[in-house]
């Protein structure tokens, strides 16, 4: 099994990309409305912008937290939003995630209230 393709502005095969490329922006997330990886949610828009049918960005609700929604850019397998909530590294490869990475966590995750 392969890993999955990411969309986006990526810049190197860390999913690094134009909007966040710090040593530990490694992480890619898996859009709750398509269903694809991208880098971050500024590569979901600007991408999502240039489709002939635009669509609405929809964040993931609690209840599909079990959802593999989060690929490790440093090995390449993924985590579920549960877990990746949980963790600063990952938990396969022991790669450090970026910290500041949580300040945008309400723009892919239906936080409850
Ligand atoms: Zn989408
Ligand atoms: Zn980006
Ligand atoms: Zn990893």
């Amino acid at each position: 099994m392969g890993a999955p393709t990411v969309y986006g502005a990526v810049l190197d095969a860390s999913t690094r990309c134009i909007h966040f490329h710090s040593e530990r922006d490694i992480v890619a997330i898996k859009f709750a409305c398509c269903r694809r990886y991208y880098p971050c949610f500024q590569c979901h828009d600007e991408a999502v912008r240039h489709e002939r049918t635009p669509h609405a960005t929809r964040r993931w609700p609690q209840a599909e937290w079990s959802e593999l929604a989060i690929l490790c850019g440093a090995c390449h397998r993924q985590l579920s939003i549960s877990e990746y909530r949980r963790v600063d590294r990952c938990s396969h490869c022991n790669a450090e995630f970026n910290s500041g990475c949580r300040l945008h966590a309400h723009l892919y995750f239906d936080e409850p209230q």
